[in-house]
């Protein structure tokens, strides 16, 4: 279980739209971001979107992803040390979501885009499907219940700047992921009279190790 941080958050940072949800927790103050280096990040979705998306929640074996955005979410901040090296954890809140608009989706897709500065959040299906179809898909199987951001999750979350993202991987199972979590490689500068490296070797091409493309 993810400390709350009971009393010891050192500053709270408030992104909410809706205005009357900015009424009812005015408690947590909106202050500057720490700078300090950061520890641990928490994530937790908190009862009432919790409670939405359960209720949306399927195990249909014919379902495409969904797409939500974060319109209300916080960032609590404790400074885990007061003396050099200064360090932070977060916990990250999220309070309200709303469907997005979804351009297109399938069993392992969806494509859509919350407004810049809001967080995103979607689902990846408690199914496994060939060839992407929804009429070949069941319940469980090796992609069911993945929790974990893929690529193109990842690169999204790092072209939009946004401070986190989102996955709900089952019912009430979510996962938070942050920039930090992925490192583009810096790119590869040719050398003069280089020689080109292979691209594969025959092991990993007759073991076919096909990449995931759950997004
Ligand atoms: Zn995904």
């Amino acid at each position: 279980m993810p400390p709350l941080f009971g009393g010891a958050i050192a500053c709270e940072i408030l992104a909410v739209r809706p205005s009357l949800l900015t009424a009812l927790l005015a408690p947590y103050l909106a202050v500057a971001p720490s700078a300090s280096p950061q520890a641990v990040r928490y994530g937790v979705v908190m009862a009432d979107a919790r409670d939405s998306l359960e209720h949306t929640w399927t195990d249909s074996v014919r379902q495409v992803e969904r797409a939500y955005c974060v319109v209300g979410w916080s960032i609590g901040v404790h400074h885990v040390t007061r003396q050099p090296p200064y360090m932070d954890d977060s916990l990250f809140r999220v309070y309200l979501v709303s469907p997005a608009a979804v351009r297109s989706a399938g069993t392992s897709t969806v494509d859509f885009d919350c407004p810049e500065g809001v967080p995103e959040l979607h689902t990846h299906t408690p199914t496994t499907c060939l060839r992407g179809d929804p009429r070949e898909c069941v319940l469980g199987g090796p992609d069911a219940f993945s929790c974990q951001p893929s690529r193109a999750d990842l690169e999204k979350l790092q072209m939009r700047n946004d401070r986190f993202g989102v996955i709900q991987c089952d019912r009430r199972v979510f996962r938070f992921y942050f920039v930090d979590d992925y490192r583009r490689p810096p790119p590869v500068v040719a050398q003069p009279g280089a020689s080109k490296p292979p691209s594969s070797t025959p092991d990993t091409a007759t073991r076919g190790g096909t990449p995931p493309t759950r997004s």
